[in-house]
C-alpha cells in the first residue's frame, strides 16, 4: 500500500474574497505560510516515523506524540476554518436551518450564542481557537476554547465551526484589537457549511 502525506488544501474562494473583514495579504500569509507550516511539521514527523521503522532505530516517542498532536490538530482546524467562512455578499448574518434550531434550543437566541462564542474567542489565552461542537449523547451544542491547537479538545465531538484567534490570524488587519476581528468574523460565517456539518453528524451513528 502507498504511504500518504498531508497536503495544503486549496481555498474554496479567492484571497480577496473575505475583504474587508480579512485582507488579501492577511489571508494569503495565513494560508500559504502558517497553514503550510503545519502541513510541513506533520509530514516531517511521518517521515521520521517511516525512516526509524525502516532502519529499526529509536526516536523520542513522547516528544513526537506531542508534536504530532500539535501539527495535525493545527492542520485540521485550519481546513475547517477556511470552509466555515465565505464572501460576505453571500454569507454572514444570522443562521437558518438545523443549526438555527439547535442554537435556539441550547442558547435561547442567536444573540446569546454570538455573545458566548465571541467571549470564548476574545478570552482565549495566548494562541487558540473558539470552537462550536456537538455532543451526540446529550444532543447539545457546546462552545469549546482550544488552547494552541490541541489543548481542551473533547474526543468524539464533531467540530461545527471554528474561529482562529492566534495573532497570526488577524494581526496585519487588526493589530492587537482581537475583539474587532471577532466581530468581523460574523460577517463571513458560512452557515451553509455549518448546517452541512451538523446534518452529517446527525446522520453518523453514535
Ligand atoms: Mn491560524
Amino acid at each position: 500500500m502507498e504511504k500518504k502525506f498531508y497536503e495544503l488544501p486549496e481555498l474554496k474562494y479567492g484571497y480577496k474574497d473575505l475583504e474587508p473583514y480579512i485582507s488579501e495579504e492577511q489571508l494569503t500569509i495565513h494560508h500559504t505560510k502558517h497553514h503550510q507550516a503545519y502541513v510541513d511539521g506533520a509530514n516531517a514527523l511521518l517521515k521520521k516515523f517511516d525512516e526509524a521503522r525502516a532502519n529499526d532505530t529509536d526516536f523520542d516517542i513522547k516528544a513526537a506524540a506531542k508534536e504530532l498532536s500539535f501539527h495535525v490538530s493545527g492542520f485540521v482546524l485550519h481546513m475547517l476554518f477556511w470552509d466555515n467562512m465565505g464572501p460576505a455578499d453571500k454569507y454572514g448574518g444570522e443562521p437558518n436551518g438545523i443549526i438555527a434550531d439547535y442554537i435556539k434550543k441550547d442558547f435561547g437566541s442567536f444573540e446569546r450564542f454570538k455573545k458566548e462564542f465571541s467571549q470564548a474567542a476574545i478570552s482565549t489565552e495566548g494562541s487558540g481557537w473558539a470552537v462550536l461542537t456537538f455532543c451526540k449523547r446529550t444532543d447539545r451544542l457546546f462552545i469549546e476554547q482550544i488552547e494552541k491547537h490541541n489543548v481542551n479538545v473533547i474526543p468524539r465531538f464533531t467540530v461545527l465551526m471554528v474561529l482562529d484567534v492566534w495573532e497570526h490570524a488577524y494581526y496585519l488587519d487588526y493589530k492587537n484589537v482581537r475583539p474587532d476581528f471577532v466581530e468581523a468574523f460574523w460577517n463571513i460565517v458560512n452557515w451553509d457549511e455549518v448546517n452541512k456539518r451538523t446534518e452529517n453528524w446527525l446522520n453518523t451513528p453514535l
